[in-house]
């Protein structure tokens, strides 16, 4: 099971109230309880949020131009710690480190990414050597591919309702909204619903208003896939994710506008044509999400003080699984411990 919060620290070393139990609110949650702080998380799950749609995959190089993702190398062993010793607790697997395999669309892609495996920054990431040919029936790469060899696969949705039954049965969870009004201000901190903790942490991705968020929607598809068997994730122009069972998540877009409007036929189209593409099998369709990535202006964490005993963290962006064990312990290093945020990601920098 999860971990213990220290009894003896209540209730003047509580961390919570937190609103929001998307990644941002669980992570922040699970990583609060390690340190011996004891939580309650209040959700009102809305349509749209991203973390009950997310695909869930980690990836550690941006692959239109085959360099790290941002802190690549700090945060991938973070994320995998955690989400590791997440699963020890909980007696689940949701982590599930996967190979990613990039099919070259051309061969200047493959180029690219030639050159790209010789540079310091990018090698950790790319695989040295890749077989010439890749060996998957129905899976056409007449330029090559190259592997990610330390991407994974996160099941959000199991790691969500995992916590969520955990706190629950603790009496540390509520489906409620936590609106302004409901906020009192205590001596020590503030109580919520009748809740008392020294910080409210908002994580309530894509449904904050702070200065800097963007929201950006994605859609995804969940394809079966007869006769396909894939031990990694594909990509080429879109990622093709195995969930098991002969069952495939393939995705993702992003749009900058009407991101509530839910899934359309435009993205179902323009993922199937793309996925087709990619696989030439038969591809039937059995599921479509949409979601609303919180994003930032400039695609990095928002995390801060927003009043006396208030805070923030938000600005996943589309990189929510890799990012948000290390925004949680840098926010509650804060918080608790006073140590000053990085300016990369501090949320004043859009005030
Ligand atoms: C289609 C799609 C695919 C994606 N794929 C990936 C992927 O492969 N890998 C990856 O790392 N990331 C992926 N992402 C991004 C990822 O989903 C986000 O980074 C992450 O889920 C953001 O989490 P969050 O907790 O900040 O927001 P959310 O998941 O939206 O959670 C916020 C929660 O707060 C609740 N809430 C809001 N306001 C209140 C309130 N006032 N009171 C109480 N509750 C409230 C919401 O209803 C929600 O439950 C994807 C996103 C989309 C849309």
């Amino acid at each position: 099971m999860g971990h213990q919060p220290d009894p003896t620290k209540f209730p003047y070393e509580q961390t919570g109230p937190f609103s929001g139990h998307g990644l941002a609110g669980a992570v922040l949650a699970e990583t609060a309880r390690s340190r011996g702080l004891s939580v309650h998380v209040f959700d009102a799950k809305k349509p749209g949020n991203a973390s009950t749609v997310a695909a869930g995959m980690v990836n550690p190089l941006v692959l239109r131009r085959f360099v790290p993702s941002w802190r690549a190398e700090e945060m991938l062993p973070q994320a995998s710690a955690f989400y590791k010793a997440w699963d020890k607790g909980y007696g689940t697997r949701t982590w599930h480190p996967m190979p990613l395999v990039k099919v070259f669309p051309s061969s200047s892609e493959a180029a690219l990414w030639a050159r790209a495996v010789d540079k310091p920054e990018s090698a950790p990431f790319m695989a040295k050597t890749d077989p010439a040919e890749l060996a998957i029936p129905g899976i056409p790469a007449p330029h090559g591919h190259g592997t990610v060899p330390s991407a994974a696969w996160l099941d959000v949705q199991q790691f969500l309702s995992v916590q969520r039954e955990y706190l629950m049965a603790e009496g540390a969870f509520n489906d409620r909204e936590v609106r302004p009004a409901d906020v009192e201000e205590t001596e020590a901190g503030v109580r919520v619903h009748g809740r008392e903790g020294r910080w409210l942490v908002h994580c309530s991705g894509p449904f904050s208003s702070a200065p800097g968020l963007v929201p950006v929607k994605g859609e995804t598809l969940t394809v079966r896939i007869p006769g396909l068997e894939l031990s990694n994730i594909l990509h080429r122009g879109v990622f093709v994710l195995p969930l098991g069972d002969g069952l495939f998540r393939v995705g993702s877009t992003f749009k900058w506008t009407e991101v509530w409007q839910g899934p359309t036929e435009e993205a179902r189209n323009w993922l199937l044509t793309r996925a087709q593409e990619l696989v030439q099998r038969p591809v039937e369709v059995v599921g479509q999400d949409a979601g609303v990535r919180p994003t930032s202006r400039d695609r990095r964490p928002l995390l801060g003080l927003t009043g006396a005993h208030e805070a923030l963290f938000n600005g996943l962006g589309a990189r929510g699984v890799l990012l948000a064990p290390w925004c949680a312990g840098h926010l509650l290093d804060h918080l608790f411990g006073g140590s000053p945020l990085d300016p990369e990601v501090d949320l004043k920098r859009f005030a």
